[in-house]
C-alpha cells in the first residue's frame, strides 16, 4: 500500500492528522514537508493544480530584493539574500545564478515615495528625485554583503560602450553596474516540495478543495470536495491556512473566525517576447514612477518583462495582463532599448496575485512583501493564517510557521530542510553540464537542446525518468517539441499533473512550444490513458 493509500484510510476511519494544509501553493507545500520531516502527520488540499495561483506566476527569482533597500525592509532582504545560497544548494537542477546589468544615467529621475526618497529630498533636494551613482553603489554593496554571498559573484562595474551588454541599450547608457541574483523555475519548486512531503508520508490532494472547516472538543472537522462533487471529512489538531490570495476568504467564509487580518491583494503581470538580445545576462530597469522591471532570457528563445503592481479587488476575478498593462512594460522597457518593441513582439502574458498582509501602506508598490504569521485560536481550534512572503523566503516561512506551531502543538521537531536537496538535486551546484554530458551518453538519442532541458528540469531524476530507453521509439508517443510519452506518464505518476495544462504551463513551458492542436491532443490522450492505465 502506498502513502497516499493509507492516508485515504486515515481519513475513512477518522484518525486525526496533526497539520491539514489549506493550499498547494509554495507556502502550503514548503509547510507541509518541513512538518512532515519533524514526524507530525501531515495532510494538504489543494483545490486545482500544484502551484496553480501565485506560486507559477512570479518573476522566478530567488533574490534579495534589492528595491525593498529603498524601503529599509532589511530583515527581509537579508533573510532573502542568506537563503539565495541555501535554496540554490538544494536545488541545481530547477535554479541557478543570474547576473543582472542595471544601466546607471546621472539624469534618472524618480518620484517614488520610499523612505529613502523622503530622506534624498530633504538632505540632498537639489538632486530632484535623481539618486547619485555612489548611492546605487552603496546599496549595491550591501546586498553583496548582508547575506554571506559564498557562491555568487559580487557587483562590478561595467561599460556599457562597445560590449555585449551595452549594444541593445539606447546610446546614452554608458556606465553600468552588475550584480547577482538567483534563477528559480517557481512552479516545478512547488512540486518538488509536495513530492518529497509526500515521500515522507503526508497526504497530497489536488483537485479538492476544502470547502468548511468546523471545531468540535478543539478538534477540526474539515470537509473536502472533490471536482466530482464527492466529499469526505478528516479531522485535525491545526489548520494551516496556506490559500494565499484566498487566505481571507478562507478566514471569513470556511472557517468563519472572527479574525480582523486581511490581505492585500496586489496584481502583478508579465509579457513574455521574442528574444531580444543575445547574451545571457538580464537587465534591471528603473522607471521615472519609482518602480523597476527586470528583462530576462527566458526559455532559451524568449524574454521575459516583469512586473506591474496594481490593486486587485476581486479574488474570484482570474488575473490576466491588461492591454494597458502590457503597454506600460512595453514603452518602460522601450525607453533603454535601441530598438522599440511593440505588442508584435509578444508572445504570451502571464498575471499573478501577490497576497500580501494589509499593513495599511498607500500604494500597492508599497505595501510590505515580508510575510506575517498569525495564529488564531478564536474559534476553539488552532489555525495558522499566512499572509504575503516570497518564493525566496519559503523555507524559512516554513522554520518559522513549524516555530509557531511549536506553540501550540506537542513534539514539532527541530528545523532540518537547510541543505537537504528536493528530489532531483543531490548534485553540486556547479554540476549541471557535467549532469548533461551523462545523460546524452547514456541515451545517445537526446539532442543537446532535449538533455538540457530533461536536466533543468528533473536533475539526476531524468535518468529515472528515461529508465531502460534505448531509442527514441521506446519512450512512446511524441506529443511535440520534444515531449514524450515516457515524460507524461513520468509527471502523472510522480508529479501529481492531471491535465495537459498542469503539463505545458506548470511542470514544464512547453506550452511556449507546442501548439493548439499538439496542446487539445495531449489533453485527449491524458484524458484515455488516465481513465485505464494510471
Ligand atoms: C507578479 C509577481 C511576481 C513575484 N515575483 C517573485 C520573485 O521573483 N521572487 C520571489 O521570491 N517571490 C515573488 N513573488 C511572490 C511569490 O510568488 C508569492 O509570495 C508566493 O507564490 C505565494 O505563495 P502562496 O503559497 O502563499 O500562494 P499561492 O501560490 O497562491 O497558493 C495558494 C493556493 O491555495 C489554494 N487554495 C485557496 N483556497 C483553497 C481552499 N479553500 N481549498 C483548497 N485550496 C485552496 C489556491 O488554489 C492556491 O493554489 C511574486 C509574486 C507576484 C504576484
Amino acid at each position: 500500500m502506498t502513502e497516499g493509500e493509507a492516508s485515504v484510510e486515515q481519513g475513512e476511519t477518522h484518525d486525526i492528522v496533526d497539520l491539514f494544509v489549506i493550499g498547494g501553493g509554495i507556502n502550503g507545500c514548503g509547510i507541509a514537508r518541513d512538518a512532515v520531516g519533524r514526524g507530525l502527520r501531515v495532510e494538504l488540499a489543494e483545490m486545482n493544480d500544484l502551484a496553480s495561483a501565485t506560486s507559477s506566476a512570479s518573476t522566478k527569482l530567488f533574490h534579495g530584493g534589492l528595491r525593498y533597500l529603498e524601503y529599509w525592509e532589511v530583515r527581509l532582504v537579508r533573510e532573502a539574500l542568506i537563503e539565495r545560497e541555501t535554496l540554490l544548494r538544494a536545488m541545481p537542477h530547477i535554479s541557478w545564478p543570474m547576473r543582472f546589468v542595471l544601466p546607471y544615467h546621472s539624469d534618472m529621475r524618480f518620484d517614488g515615495d520610499t523612505p529613502t526618497s523622503k530622506v534624498l529630498n530633504i538632505f540632498m533636494p537639489w538632486m530632484k528625485g535623481r539618486r547619485p551613482a555612489w548611492l546605487i553603489r552603496f546599496g549595491l554593496f550591501l546586498y553583496d554583503n548582508l547575506g554571506g554571498r559564498k557562491i555568487l559573484k559580487g557587483t562590478t562595474s561595467l561599460s556599457l560602450s562597445g560590449t555585449p551588454e551595452g549594444a541593445p541599450l539606447e546610446d546614452r547608457f554608458e556606465k553600468a553596474f552588475e550584480y547577482s541574483d538567483c534563477w528559480i523555475e517557481d512552479s516545478r519548486l512547488v512540486v518538488l516540495n509536495a513530492r518529497d512531503a509526500q515521500a515522507r508520508g503526508a497526504k497530497i490532494n489536488v483537485r479538492t478543495k476544502v470547502v468548511s472547516a468546523e471545531q468540535s472538543d478543539g478538534i477540526w472537522n474539515v470537509t473536502l470536495e472533490q471536482q466530482d462533487g464527492s466529499q469526505r471529512v478528516v479531522q485535525a489538531r491545526m489548520l494551516i491556512n496556506a490559500g494565499g490570495p484566498w487566505v481571507e476568504n478562507v478566514i471569513r467564509n470556511t472557517v468563519r473566525s472572527n479574525s480582523t487580518d486581511g490581505v492585500r491583494l496586489v496584481r502583478g503581470s508579465h509579457i513574455v517576447t521574442r528574444k531580444l538580445y543575445d547574451h545571457d545576462k538580464c537587465y534591471f530597469f528603473q522607471g521615472e514612477d519609482g518602480r523597476i522591471i527586470f528583462t530576462i532570457p527566458y526559455e532559451t528563445d524568449f524574454t521575459l518583462i516583469g512586473t506591474t503592481d496594481a490593486d486587485h479587488e476581486d479574488v474570484s476575478q482570474k488575473p490576466v495582463c491588461t492591454p494597458e498593462e502590457q503597454t506600460y512594460l512595453l514603452n518602460f522597457a522601450s525607453k533603454y532599448l535601441k530598438e522599440d518593441i511593440s505588442d508584435d513582439d509578444v508572445v504570451w502574458t502571464y498575471s499573478g496575485v501577490r497576497p500580501l498582509y494589509n499593513d495599511g501602506a498607500s500604494s500597492a508598490t508599497a505595501a510590505t512583501r515580508d510575510y506575517v504569521l498569525k495564529v488564531d485560536k478564536s474559534s476553539g481550534a488552532p489555525i495558522l493564517n499566512v499572509f504575503g512572503g516570497k518564493i525566496t523566503t519559503y523555507r524559512k516561512l516554513a522554520e518559522s510557521a513549524l516555530e509557531k506551531i511549536a506553540g501550540v502543538l506537542p513534539d514539532t521537531g527541530k528545523p532540518w530542510t537547510a541543505g537537504v536537496p528536493l528530489p532531483g538535486g543531490d548534485f553540486p551546484v556547479d554540476g549541471g553540464d557535467a549532469l548533461k554530458q551523462r545523460l546524452s551518453a547514456q541515451f545517445p538519442f537526446l539532442d543537446d537542446v532535449w538533455a538540457a532541458r530533461l536536466i533543468k528540469a528533473y536533475g539526476l531524476d531524468a535518468f529515472d525518468l528515461l529508465g531502460d530507453a534505448a531509442s527514441i521509439a521506446d519512450l512512446g508517443q511524441s506529443f511535440g517539441f520534444n515531449l514524450t510519452e515516457r515524460e507524461v506518464r513520468w509527471l502523472v505518476d510522480h508529479e501529481f499533473a492531471q491535465t495537459a495544462e498542469d503539463i505545458v504551463w506548470r511542470r514544464s513551458k512547453l506550452g511556449l512550444r507546442l501548439t493548439t492542436e499538439e496542446i487539445d491532443a495531449l489533453d485527449a490522450w491524458l484524458t484515455t490513458a488516465t481513465q485505464h492505465t494510471v
